[in-house]
Parts: structure tokens; C-alpha cells; sequence
């Protein structure tokens, strides 16, 4: 079964829910109207549904051959990005001064759900063109700028991030990738670098490469690597790709999904080294591109949000077909959809308040990102980007570890059939596996949180997050309609579980570090738990004051979200402060006696 962008629900999450129609009405995005918004996201809904959705089975199938240096992109997708990048898609919200449209980052964020959803292994790549030219306007000089900027953000031309190499994945400090001064203000690039997302492909008539490596006077660990643009094809006069430069792909990897996207060896300076331009100041890469990662990890959350979107519109569809035994219900037929069997309900509902629980903090995300950006009240953005800076790993972490979940509950949904490749579920369980590990794995964006985020203003980011949580689940006891059952009671009972193992890893994290990471994940997903159903209520809630039609269907989702996932907060909060010695102190299964 196809996918189809479920436009209005993306719609309602992110302006009733992540509060864009708020944030409209206070003017923080100028003149655009609401109207706009939903012109936007129908439009690229149409896209999504109709060009890219249709592709990626194709892609799954055909994969990216690799021959005498050159990749083969799945037919049809050379000419869908083309297509895709004509009508503007890639610059939504890059800055309008380099011919972007300067639209919400928000906005962004639901079309990134939406091309990923249509095809996780296409979407993956214009994800990484964004970043890059978020490194690049932010911290290039005004000729880098003005050479590369309007290419790739109309997207002619698409980027790479280049961290990873076989030494240095999760510690990034121990890249040796070299940089050498040229003395005429460029530099030459020697080394390495593996699994490069789109690191080579003929969609785009050049490749900017954003790439780590280390001057030969760099400090060690981080502190010592500078980002450096490094172009497919040197730039002629005019201008336009010229002299083929000292990089190329050395082979493309063999992978369990996103066959669609080239994942590529990358070899720097065999004949002399790669010239590179430094974008920011000498080692101080690391700062450049935590710009690229923060946006390009809330992508990924997107990521997990669209293949659990995808997976639920196709089991839901093949439940409803899928006949198979009789009716659990007294008296019920003897043959039914598999789709009237409470465990099969159990298992569709599960997906879909995962779901638009991980969408509702992905957006939160996204619109905080924005006002980060945009609140002229600077104390507001400061806030704003302090906010942003708490949920980008939960909403990276949370989103695609559910990702995969809804995915494997797809494939069990359709029982054998759901093993079996032509139905389709299994692609998106091997496509979602990926999003866990890549862009930091979700065990780093754990560490992150408890590490750097929980702590900052000394604990006054997340008391106040915890707060608002607070604030919504009294809203849902304020109203006292039945159709909520325990909603209020467990999410409060979830927020306390969260508000407890918060101030307990804050009154560790300084003494007794080992143990407060030991608890790192389970946390994490107790936030996730947290947020997402108070955030799931605010959506109910606002659905109710707006008289909107689907408000019993955001309530019912809320409620089993609250009644069957936030229960198990209380487990996750004994896991976070109980089970820390059973993690470190146990033998390994090998060390045992
Ligand atoms: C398909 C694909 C596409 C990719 N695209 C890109 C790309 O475009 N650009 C790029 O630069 N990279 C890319 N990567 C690399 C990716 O970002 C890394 O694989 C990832 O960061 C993990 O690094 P690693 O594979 O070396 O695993 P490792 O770092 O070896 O980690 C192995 C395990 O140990 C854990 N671990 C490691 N260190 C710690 C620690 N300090 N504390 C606790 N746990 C730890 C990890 O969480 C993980 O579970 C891609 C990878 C794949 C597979």
C-alpha cells in the first residue's frame, strides 16, 4: 500500500499543538499567515504522496550499484530530486538573502516528515544538504558564501558531512583526517572518511563536501578539528564545476535499508590532496558543526516519526482486509478482520500514540528552534534556544527508537506476510533501524541529555519544561470529561516518575557519574514518555476548544497513550535510580565464573 501524507493531522500538530498559530498570531513569523502554512504543507503533501512515495520501493530494490568510481541512482530519482529542487523544496527555510524563501524552520521540519516518510533513503540526503548550509551561512566568510550558498540551497548542487572514519565514530576527537595550509588561504585535505551519506551520485552536477580534519599544529580530541568545504568539482571562473577535485568514493557500502542512499568510502588527496576552503575560524570545527548536527539530529527524529507514520497507514490498511478467525466480541461473527481482535487493536493503537507523541515533541523542537532564532525579546530566544537544546536528543532519541518499534509492530501486524518482502512492512523495519544509530547513536544522545542538557541553568531548562508538562495534565483534570478515563492521573504519575529521577540524577551527576549514565536510556525514554503524552493532551485539549471534528479520536489517543505507555514510567524511573550497580558492578556474560 502507498503512503499518503496525512496533511491535515501534520497540519493540527504543529499549529494547534507545537503552538505555530501562537506563534503566528505574536507576529514572531512577520506577515505569514496560518492560511500560508497550510497552502505549504498541502502542496508538499501532494509531492510527497504522488513523486517520491511511488519511489521507494524501486530504490529498496535497485540500490545504488557502484562501478569504476561512479554511482547508479534507482531509476526515476535523479529526475524526482531535479523535479523536487525546482519547485523550491530544498531552500524553504534557508535564508532569503541567498535565495531561500526563509520560512519557518518549523514548516521545514513537517515537509522533512513528509519527504522521509515518502522515502526515508531520498529525504535522507536533502536532510544533510540543510545542514550544511546552515554551517555555511553561519559561520562561512561572505566569498565561500556567496560561491556556494545559492547553489545549494536551490539545491543544484547537494552536500555531505563527513565526521565518521574507521577509528573515530562516536568519539569524534580521534579523527585524523589532515589538513595542510596551502599558503595562498586554502587548504589541502588528505585521508578517509566511511560511511558518507550521498558522499557520490550524479544527481546534482557537483558535491560540496563538509569535512573534519586536523591542522598539523591541532590540539588532540575536539578541541583541534577545523571544518573544511571540500568540493566535488573545483570551480571555474565563472563559477560553475570545473577542474575535478582530489576526493572521490572508493565504494559503497552493502546495507540493511535506505538501499536508495549511497553510502560511500571517501578518499581525500591520492594525487596531491583535496583543496579545501575553512569555513570558521582554525580549530574550532567542532562549534560549526554542532550547528549541522543539532538541525540534522531533529531531522533524523523526523525521520523515525515518518516511518512509524508510514508503517501504521499500512497496517491499519491490512488489518482492515486481513480476515482471520472469529470475533473476540460475545457473539460476534465467526469470521473477522484481523482488525476486530482486541490484541491487533492493542497493537494499532500502540503505533499510532507513539507516533504522534514523537511528532508532537519533534515539532515542540522545531518551533523553539525557530524562536531561538526569531524572538527579538532576547531573554525569550535565549530560552527558547536552551528549550531546544533539552529536547533535541529526546526528540532524535525517543522519536526513532519508536520508529523502529511501529515498524516491527508493522511487520507483526502482518503476520507472516509482514516477513515477506513484496508487502512492504519489512522494508520500512529495515529502513527505520538505521535512524538509531546514525547522527549519534541514541545511547549518545542519552549521555547528552543527562550530561549537558538536564544541567543547564542549573537545572532550570528542564524544572521548567517539567512545569508546563504539569501545567497541561491539571488542564485535563480541570475539565473532568469521562472519555479521558486515567489520562490526568497516569500522566501525572508519569511527570512525577520524571521529576523524581531528574532531581536524582542532578544531585549525582557531579559525584557519580558511572551511575547516572548508567541510567542515561532508560531516562531518556521516561522523558520521551513524559513529554510526549502531556503533549499528546495539549493536542486533545486544543482540539476540544476548537470544536474540532477528530477531538474524540486526539482524546481517545491520548488516552490509551496515558493508560497503556506512561504507566510505564514508574518502571523506567526505578530503572534510572535502582539499577545502576546491576549495570555496572555485574560480570560481563563472558567474565562469569
Ligand atoms: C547508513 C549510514 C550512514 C551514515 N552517514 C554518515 C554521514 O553521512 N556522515 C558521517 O560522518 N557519518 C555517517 N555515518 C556514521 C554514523 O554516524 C556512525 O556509525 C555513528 O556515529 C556511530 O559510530 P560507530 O559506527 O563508529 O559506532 P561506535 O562509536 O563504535 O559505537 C558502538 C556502540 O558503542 C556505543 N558507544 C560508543 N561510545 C560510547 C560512549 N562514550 N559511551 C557510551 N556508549 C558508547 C554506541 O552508542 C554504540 O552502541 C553513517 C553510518 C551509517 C551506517
Amino acid at each position: 500500500m502507498s503512503y499518503r501524507v496525512p496533511v491535515a493531522d501534520i497540519a493540527f500538530a504543529l499549529k494547534q499543538g507545537a503552538g505555530m498559530d501562537e506563534a503566528l498570531g505574536s507576529g514572531l513569523y512577520g506577515d505569514l499567515s496560518s492560511d500560508d502554512i497550510d497552502a505549504v504543507l498541502a502542496e508538499a503533501g501532494r509531492f510527497a504522496t504522488d513523486v517520491i512515495a511511488p519511489l521507494n520501493r524501486v530504490g529498496d530494490q535497485f540500490g545504488t550499484p557502484f562501478k569504476n568510481g561512479t554511482v547508479t541512482m534507482p531509476p526515476g530519482w535523479t529526475e524526482a530530486y531535479r523535479d523536487w529542487a525546482a519547485a523550491g523544496w530544498n531552500g524553504l527555510a534557508a535564508p532569503a538573502q541567498w535565495g531561500g524563501q526563509g520560512l519557518p524552520r518549523a514548516l521545514n521540519a513537517a515537509c522533512i516528515e513528509m519527504w522521509n516518510a515518502a522515502s526515508m533513503a531520498f529525504g535522507i540526503g536533502p536532510v544533510l544538504t540543510m545542514a550544511g548550509i546552515d554551517a555555511l551561512a553561519l559561520h562561512g566568510d561572505e566569498t565561500l558564501k556567496k560561491a556556494f550558498l545559492p547553489k545549494l540551497i536551490s539545491g543544484e548542487w547537494m552536500g555531505t558531512m563527513q565526521l565518521t572514519e574507521p577509528q573515530a565514530g562516536s568519539d569524534v576527537g580521534a579523527l585524523r583526517a589532515r589538513a595542510e595550509r596551502a599558503g595562498d588561504g586554502t587548504y589541502r585535505i588528505f585521508g578517509q572518511k566511511i560511511f558518507i551519506t550521498y558522499g557520490e551520485h550524479g544527481m546534482t552536477d557537483n558535491i560540496i563536501h563538509f569535512v573534519l580534519a586536523r591542522l598539523p599544529d591541532a590540539p588532540p580530541g575536539t578541541k583541534g578539528i577545523s571544518l573544511f568545504l571540500v568540493p566535488k568539482f573545483l570551480l571555474d571562473d565563472d563559477g560553475k564545476p570545473g577542474k575535478r577535485n582530489d576526493v572521490r568514493a572508493h565504494s559503497v557500502e552493502h546495507k540493511m535499508g535506505i538501499h536508495g542512499s549511497p553510502t560511500c568510502t571517501m578518499v581525500y588527496g591520492d594525487e596531491g590532496g583535496a583543496v579545501g576552503y575553512l569555513i570558521g575560524k582554525e580549530h574550532a570545527g567542532m562549534a560549526c558543526m554542532f550547528t549541522m548536527m543539532n538541525e540534522a539530529r531533529l531531522a533524523v527524529g523526523l525521520q523515525g516519526v515518518a516511518i512509524a507514520e508510514r508503517a501504521m497507514q499500512q497496517a491499519l490498511h491490512y488489518a482492515r482486509e486481513r480476515k482471520q478467525g472469529r470475533s473476540d466480541a460475545p457473539g460476534g461473527p465467526s469470521s473477522v478482520a484481523i482488525v476486530e481482535h482486541a490484541d491487533v487493536r492493542r497493537m494499532l493503537f500502540t503505533m499510532r500514540a507513539l507516533t504522534q507523541a514523537a511528532r508532537a515533541i519533534c515539532y515542540a523542537t522545531a518551533v523553539a528552534l525557530d524562536r531561538s532564532h526569531l524572538d527579538k525579546d532576547q531573554s525569550a530566544a535565549r530560552t527558547a534556544r536552551d528549550r531546544a537544546a533539552l529536547l533535541t536528543p529526546v526528540a532524535k532519541a525517543f522519536s526513532t527508537d519508536i520508529g523502529i518499534e511501529v515498524a516491527s509492530l508493522g511487520v507483526q501486524v502482518h503476520g507472516g506476510m509482514g516477513y515477506i518482502e513484496e508487502t512492504g512492512a519489512a522494508q520500512h523495519y529495515r529502513d527505520a533501524r538505521i535512524a538509531a544509530i546514525y547522527e549519534g547513536t541514541n545511547g549518545i544522545q542519552a549521555i547528552d541529555l543527562v550530561t549537558r542538557k538536564v544541567p543547564l541553568n542549573d537545572g532550570a531548562t528542564v524544572k521548567a519544561f517539567i512545569a508546563e508538562l504539569r501545567a497541561i495534565t491539571e488542564r485535563v483534570q480541570a475539565i473532568n470529561d469521562a472519555a479521558f478515563g486515567a489520562t490526568a492521573l497516569r500522566l501525572t504519575q508519569s511527570i512525577d516518575a520524571l521529576e523524581r529521577a531528574t532531581q536524582w540524577l542532578l544531585a549525582r551527576l557531579s559525584s557519580d557519574t558511572r551511575t547516572a549514565l548508567a541510567g542515561a536510556t532508560p531516562y531518556l525514554r521516561l522523558f520521551g514518555n513524559a513529554a510526549g503524552g502531556a503533549l499528546l493532551a495539549n493536542e486533545a485539549l486544543a482540539a476540544i476548544r476548537l470544536g474540532a471534528g477528530n477531538s474524540a479520536d486526539r482524546i481517545a489517543t491520548t488516552r490509551f497513550f496515558a493508560e497503556n505507555i506512561a504507566v510505564q514510567s514508574a518502571g523506567l524511573e526505578m530503572t534510572v535510580t535502582e539499577a545502576a550497580e546491576s549495570v555496572t558492578a555485574a560480570p560481563l556474560p563472558d567474565e562469569a565464573a
